[in-house]
């Protein structure tokens, strides 16, 4: 991956319904959604020049903007259109996708009733971190300090930029002391999700995840529940407790960014990455790829 700044690359940057040249791609200091975190966004990966699943993450944008009460000035035909044309322009087939939209500065208070919403999409390369026999040797996780909100106290079904702030510290701390994640629990206790990426654990043959009602439901978790059924195994969505990692076999985290990768410790807890991971790491990776969908 490159080491350059994000705003000192070349390319082409989809802003309000034009390409426009990447360096050019600016916003004013006084944004509403640098100010007071009125900003979604989504993360996707085109395979091939193919967006893996680029209309539910369309939708889910929209979702999103109305769960902080905007609206997104583009349907999701027009998003989907301008996502395609920003990865073809950009001559890569294999990128990782950033739609983002924020409140601009029309209005530089809490209120912003009305405020224009503006949209900007950038694609950059981020190639899947490892091969597979790293892969299967599982990442290190640390237990966050940080809980994923009660829904009554943030809009946590939205992707949303302001969501993202105990997750960096979460990610800052588990870093500092040289885990690659951290695993985030909710506000009363329970499993959650990592900082980026939601988590799956296996017991009896069977896969094991938490209910997604405070935080984000990803569709690389659903795409996951999908291939698992696909395979007969049993998929059990359930309040998972702390206490009970010592009962699990397996484990691994899912998102779009991660894709399937195992885990092989939680803290002091020990996981050994097997075939169901394997199994899910290779049918994620079958299933995104739109040729070998077709074969
Ligand atoms: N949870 C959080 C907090 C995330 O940022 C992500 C990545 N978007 C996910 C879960 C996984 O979502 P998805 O599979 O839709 O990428």
């Amino acid at each position: 991956m490159s080491a350059l700044p994000f705003d000192q690359r070349d390319g082409w940057i989809w802003f309000d319904g034009e390409l426009v040249p990447w360096r050019e791609a600016k916003l004013h200091v006084l944004s509403h959604g640098l100010h007071y975190a009125s900003s979604v966004f989504e993360g996707e990966r085109a395979y091939e020049g193919v967006i893996f699943k680029s209309t539910e993450h369309s939708e889910r944008f929209r979702r999103s903007g109305q769960l902080m009460d905007f609206e997104i000035p583009y349907s999701v035909a027009e998003l989907d259109a301008a996502k395609a044309l920003c990865v073809e322009k950009n001559g890569d087939p294999n990128v990782y996708v950033r739609p983002v939209a924020w409140r601009g500065s029309e209005m530089m208070a809490v209120a912003a009733q009305n405020a224009t919403v503006h949209v900007a999409i950038g694609v950059w390369p981020w190639p899947s971190m490892f091969d597979m026999a790293t892969k299967m040797k599982g990442i290190r996780l640390d237990m966050a300090e940080w809980r994923r909100p009660d829904p009554r106290t943030a809009p946590s079904a939205a992707k949303a930029a302001g969501l993202y702030m105990i997750a960096t510290l979460s990610k800052h701390a588990a870093e500092r002391k040289g885990y690659a994640d951290a695993l985030m629990l909710d506000w009363q206790g329970r499993v959650a999700e990592c900082t980026g990426a939601n988590v799956f654990f296996t017991q009896d043959g069977a896969l094991h995840t938490p209910i997604a009602d405070c935080f984000l439901d990803g569709i690389t978790r659903r795409t996951v529940i999908d291939l698992a059924q696909a395979r007969g195994m049993d998929v059990v969505e359930r309040r998972i407790l702390p206490d009970e990692l010592p009962s699990f076999n397996e484990c691994f985290i899912c998102g779009t960014g991660a894709e399937v990768t195992p885990v092989s410790e939680i803290g002091p807890h020990r996981f050994t990455p097997g075939n169901i991971s394997r199994t899910l790491v290779e049918d994620y990776a079958a299933a995104v790829r739109p040729r070998a969908r077709a074969a």
